[in-house]
């Protein structure tokens, strides 16, 4: 694969459709200074989030990972005023980061972090009747097709699930593989593709991340 060229092509992109901003630098820069991994989506993968929030006119979202916000960031500036992101994230180190991160970007009214394992705060949110208009799954892939069945039962017929890191460098063809986060991912695709409530499709992406993809379903 030519990532050379993948990469000039995101920033070309990125040129166009996804630059940052103060408030996205400044997240980028508290990931380095925090000594956060650098797992967040790419500015192109922000932006594509941000459309889908636009084309499902989402005003309830719910992300499961937040790390420092980023993709908190672009998904909640695609949100009405009256809208409302909740994003789950188990490290208080990056929870805290990322709410310092999301007042200076000026969303702390549309944006709530709850901090703790994804699964056990899911049932709180069913508890509360939640519903989302658009449900990014970004947390640890072990689980993934749980969250995706949480995604389902706190979703109504138009809900948009995302799941990021589904391709993992081609590592899902190997169906012998013993990588946690590769059988999570796997696990989840294939009830992702078995479940009748749902329409959905993978797309692969490349750029200056590694070779991925994110699955995209619509709640039918
Ligand atoms: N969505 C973020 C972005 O693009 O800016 C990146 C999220 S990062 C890939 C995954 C995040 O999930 C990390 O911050 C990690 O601490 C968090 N995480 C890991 N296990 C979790 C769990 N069981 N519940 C909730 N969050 C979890």
């Amino acid at each position: 694969m030519n990532q050379q060229l993948f990469q000039a092509v995101d920033q070309y992109i990125c040129k166009l459709f996804a630059q940052n901003d103060e408030a996205l630098d400044a997240v980028v820069a508290s990931i380095e200074k925090n000594n956060i991994p650098q797992i967040s989506v790419s500015a192109s993968q922000g932006k594509f989030l941000q459309v889908l929030v636009k084309l499902c006119r989402a005003k309830s979202i719910l992300e499961l990972g937040t790390l420092a916000g980023y993709s908190t960031i672009w998904m909640a500036r695609g949100l009405p005023e009256d809208g409302k992101l909740i994003s789950l994230e188990y490290e208080q180190l990056h929870a805290d980061v990322a709410r310092e991160n999301i007042k200076r970007a000026g969303l702390d009214k549309l944006v709530e972090i709850r901090v703790g394992k994804g699964l056990d705060l899911l049932p709180q949110l069913q508890q509360e009747q939640k519903v989302f208009d658009m449900i990014f799954i970004d947390a640890d892939k072990p689980p993934y097709a749980e969250y995706f069945q949480w995604a389902l039962k706190l979703s109504h017929p138009g809900t948009l699930i995302i799941a990021d890191n589904v391709i993992r460098e081609g590592k899902i063809l190997d169906e012998t593989s013993e990588d946690e986060a590769v059988k999570g991912v796997q696990r989840f695709s294939k009830l992702l593709a078995e479940t009748k409530e749902v329409t959905a499709c993978i797309i692969q992406n490349v750029g200056e991340k590694e070779h991925d993809g994110m699955a995209i379903a619509v709640v039918n």
